[in-house]
């Protein structure tokens, strides 16, 4: 793989750019792989990546049904952030922000991690004691958080209308090393590398059956034929649900959609991203310049992966009376993601009943963010078929012995 760099930029602009290569190869699937990684979302992609580096496994392939990068990765609105409540959860948050910041270059590819800083409002009295218990927590977890008040709040965003009758501004928890980077670079970027290192990137091949022998897993049937795997990481979002039946398991999720829009493109208005939970809306501005805005999650299961009316009045009637200017804004875009949602609103990293498969999912309305941690502690588990320290306290055991990671307040409706 040729690096990409300034002295490359040069290079190519003076031979009218013919000679960039194929930023990833597109194989033909061989007939059994060491380990099989079904679905190129940034989660697979990412596991991929450090089962390679980390552990030194390149005999893999990752099987996705459409195009690599095109189910919720591609989707959503791009917060990063780490100010959650739980120890467990802080650390692998923490752990796939500190990895975002360096991102760029690990991976020689410009992923447009921008620190912007990320508020949480507090718009309840209910809400600010929360958000005071969580900069508590993250303090001793060593996480960079702090509760700030009103005036701070208005100096950070001045657009905001921090008086509002219904919803007055009383505080925000505030990360100022969260932020946004660029989805879809995310995934380019740990495919570009993945596949450098050996790894086959298989698009266009959907699995549709898991074969196994006395409990083991030994492969997956697909649109492409069977594929052979000594060991089988699921790692579908919306679709681990599917996953699981053919592997013969339950997994405790509901499919649900979320939405989300962008406007017109205005003016710098905004430089933080800002989330408004008790309202359920939030917004961002992109770099093209349109408000990013996104909502809660619809409250029926389904799997349409696209956008609905209603979605575009509700969340833009919650956000109206924080941010008064939205009002005089046209909307341009809007879409869906199918999220995978945990009852406790934590993510699942675990073993499952069937010998050799592996399932990492519940990412729900939050994933995008962690996608490098995930990949990291994913990678450990199927390497060393046992969980590390990152992924121990997400066993899907906890279900079943009512031990929770109960994350509602920082990702029920916050992204
Ligand atoms: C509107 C919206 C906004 C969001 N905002 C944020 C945010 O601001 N911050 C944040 O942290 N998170 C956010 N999220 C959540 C985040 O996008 C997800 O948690 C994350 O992208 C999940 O990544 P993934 O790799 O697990 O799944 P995906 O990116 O969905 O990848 C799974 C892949 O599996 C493939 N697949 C499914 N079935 C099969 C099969 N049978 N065979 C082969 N391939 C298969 C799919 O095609 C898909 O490409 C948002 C989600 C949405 C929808």
């Amino acid at each position: 793989m040729r690096r990409y760099s300034a002295f490359a930029i040069a290079r190519e602009a003076v031979r009218y750019h013919q000679g960039w290569e194929r930023a990833w190869r597109s194989p033909a699937p061989k007939p059994a792989y060491e380990v099989v990684v079904v679905g190129a979302g940034g989660h697979g992609l990412a596991t991929a990546y450090y089962l390679a580096r980390n552990h030194g496994i390149t005999d893999v392939a990752v099987l996705e049904k459409g195009w690599l990068g095109g189910g919720n990765t591609g989707r959503n609105t791009t917060i990063i952030r780490s100010n959650y409540l739980q120890d467990a959860s802080a650390a692998i948050y923490e752990k796939a922000r500190a990895l975002y910041e360096t991102m760029s270059r690990d991976l020689n590819m410009n992923v447009m991690f921008s620190p912007r800083g990320v508020l949480m409002l507090a718009q309840t009295e209910h809400e600010k004691r929360g958000y005071l218990r969580t900069a508590q927590a993250n303090r001793l977890q060593g996480v960079a958080t702090e509760f700030i008040g009103p005036e701070r709040v208005k100096e950070l965003v001045p657009i905001i209308n921090i008086s509002g009758p219904r919803y007055p501004v009383l505080g925000a928890l505030w990360q100022p090393r969260g932020g946004t980077a660029r989805h879809d670079a995310v995934a380019w970027a740990y495919a570009r590398a993945c596949s450098a290192m050996g790894v086959d990137i298989i698009q266009k091949c959907e699995v549709t059956g898991i074969t196994q022998e006395r409990g083991r897993v030994t492969g997956v049937e697909t649109t492409r034929g069977h594929i052979g795997a000594k060991k089988l990481a699921i790692v579908v979002a919306g679709h681990s649900g599917v996953l699981a039946e053919m592997a013969g398991f339950r997994l405790p999720i509901e499919s649900v959609a979320l939405q989300a829009l962008v406007s017109e493109p205005i003016k710098p208005a905004i430089d933080v991203v800002v989330m408004a939970n008790t309202v359920h809306g939030y917004m961002s501005q992109s770099d093209k310049g349109e408000l990013v805005i996104g909502g809660g999650a619809d409250g029926y299961n389904n799997y349409t992966q696209r956008g609905s009316f209603h979605h575009i009045e509700e969340t833009v009637r919650a956000l109206v009376e924080t941010f008064p200017i939205i009002s005089r804004l046209r909307m341009m875009r809007q879409w869906g993601g199918i999220v995978d949602m945990t009852g406790d609103r934590s993510p699942i990293l675990s073993k499952t009943p069937l010998a050799g498969c592996y399932i990492n999912a519940g990412w729900g309305t939050g994933g995008f963010k962690s996608i490098p941690g995930s990949g990291w502690a994913m990678a450990e588990l199927v390497a060393k078929d046992a969980p590390g320290p990152l992924a121990a306290p997400f066993g899907l055991e906890r279900f079943r012995e009512g031990r929770f990671i109960d994350e509602s307040v920082a990702a029920g409706v916050a992204h």
